[in-house]
């Protein structure tokens, strides 16, 4: 009987994060792969939803520490410290039993996870990077990177609107942290150390050449390893259940009840917020459309507080059955929903890759990260959605939804994001390119195995 073949997967604690890499997960497991999971204890994954993985919780220490978005750098870098004996003393475990657990091939990290390679390195253990976002992401980096070492930051206000030389039709704002006033030296060489695949031997993409053909072939250069871009990973694991929050099921049978292609969906996926101002603006923005919604509002998403308890005096009455609001939805059953004619998002690369493998176009209000790149994408490349710019106003978001959800424009729209649709449908095909490259991954993951 052949031995099994185990992959560790180690994901960062983000539901943009964790998502991908579970669902990479399954897409292994399904190659024939055994799957073990090294995660923080800090947002830790459900295991019953994948009863096939193992598990194994990595002590992180950081339960105490404050956790708002303004610390997240901290927590990451005690993440990244603690766990780095616990994840070598199990992984040495696991390779001492061999007979019964089968042979660690690789290990497969998110790589933010930047202790992995050390502790791999030291059990001589191959190693491949997961990126959860997309390749023109990792050239902005590069961009950024490279601002810094001529000492061209920061940038003078005027340049922001101009586009960045040879990263067509990227613009300066679109960048990671140029917005940011001051870049700390700290977040520049996470930065750096997280962009830097070390002794990694391949990088796995959650993205696929359909849609980003230019940038994947400059990334190949840059990175002189095989790159596999099997996405999107959603499509290719339909089943894996990932969220950290609990989805309420219940807007499924408010969707059933709508029209085709009626409904908006707003969410700004797992950390952007709002102020109270933006929230109110919002809401009399979507009375004033006079359009059917579905509004996922977090709870603390705004100032902290609790769930809706910002929203207008007598909202609910309202908007009586035209709108249904959530604290967390069940975002891929949404988007796939015959009554979801337009998704408001923060352009989160899930939420991005989500929406458009549906073939629902988009109005972006992206904040920090890669949402901006995500939105040029949208916008300026693949022309399947609007941004809305500028401060949130209720006259703003009134016009900007009516132009989606009921102008010619809107309609138009919907076309060219069903093609999109018909692109991904296209790489995940037989013969297509994520359908070959996911081929290739699991040859070369299993040349590992010795
Ligand atoms: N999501 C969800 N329900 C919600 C909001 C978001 O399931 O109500 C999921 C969404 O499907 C996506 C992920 O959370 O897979 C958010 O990831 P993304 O990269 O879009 O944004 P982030 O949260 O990392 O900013």
């Amino acid at each position: 009987m052949s031995r099994r073949r185990r992959v560790v997967l180690v994901p960062a604690p983000f539901q943009g994060h964790i998502t991908p890499m579970l669902q990479l997960g399954s897409i292994l497991e399904s190659s024939g792969f055994s799957i073990v999971v090294a995660h923080s204890e800090y947002n830790a994954p459900d295991p019953l939803n994948h009863s096939g993985f193992m598990f194994l919780p990595l002590p992180d220490n950081v339960a105490d520490c404050d956790k708002t978005f303004m610390n997240m750098m901290n927590v990451l870098d005690t993440i990244n410290i603690n766990c780095k004996l616990p994840f070598q003393d199990y992984l040495a475990q696991l390779m001492e039993n061999v007979e019964v657990d089968g042979e660690v091939v690789c290990i497969v990290f998110d790589t933010i996870m930047t202790f992995v390679n050390d502790v791999a390195n030291s059990l001589q253990l191959p190693t491949i990077v997961m990126r959860p976002f997309s390749s023109a992401y990792s050239r902005a980096h590069e961009y950024l990177m490279d601002l810094r070492s001529e000492n061209c930051l920061p940038l003078p206000e005027c340049q922001m609107g101009e586009t960045v030389p040879n990263f067509h039709p990227f613009k300066f704002k679109d960048m990671p942290l140029l917005l940011t006033n001051e870049i700390p030296d700290r977040l520049f060489e996470f930065l750096k150390k997280s962009h830097d695949i070390g002794s990694s031997c391949a990088i796995i993409w959650n993205t696929m050449d359909e849609i980003e053909h230019h940038h994947l072939s400059l990334v190949q250069k840059d990175f002189q390893v095989p790159i596999f871009s099997i996405g999107p990973f959603h499509k290719m694991a339909p089943t894996s259940k990932t969220s950290l929050i609990e989805e309420d099921n219940n807007c499924i049978e408010w969707l059933d009840k709508q029209a085709p292609n009626s409904v908006l969906y707003v969410s700004l996926g797992s950390i952007t917020s709002m102020d109270e101002k933006e929230l109110m603006e919002t809401a009399w923005g979507l009375i004033g459309s006079e359009q059917p919604f579905l509004w996922v509002i977090r709870d603390k998403s705004v100032n902290g507080a609790k769930f809706n308890s910002q929203l207008p005096d007598g909202f609910d009455e309202i908007i009586g059955n035209r709108g249904c609001i959530v604290k967390w939805a069940p975002q891929k059953k949404v988007l796939q929903h015959s009554a979801v004619g337009g998704f408001w998002s923060h352009c989160g690369w899930n939420s991005t890759l989500e929406s458009i493998s549906e073939g629902v176009p988009m109005i972006c209000r992206p904040d920090f990260s890669d949402q901006r790149i995500n939105t040029r994408y949208v916008t300026d490349v693949w022309n399947v959605g609007w941004e809305m710019e500028g401060p949130v106003d209720r006259e703003s978001v009134e016009k900007i939804v009516t132009k989606l959800m009921v102008d010619v424009e809107g309609k138009d729209m919907r076309k060219k994001a069903v093609d999109m649709k018909h692109k991904f449908q296209d790489s995940m095909k037989e013969g297509g390119s994520s359908f070959l490259c996911l081929n290739e991954l699991t040859e070369f993951i299993s040349t590992l195995s010795g």
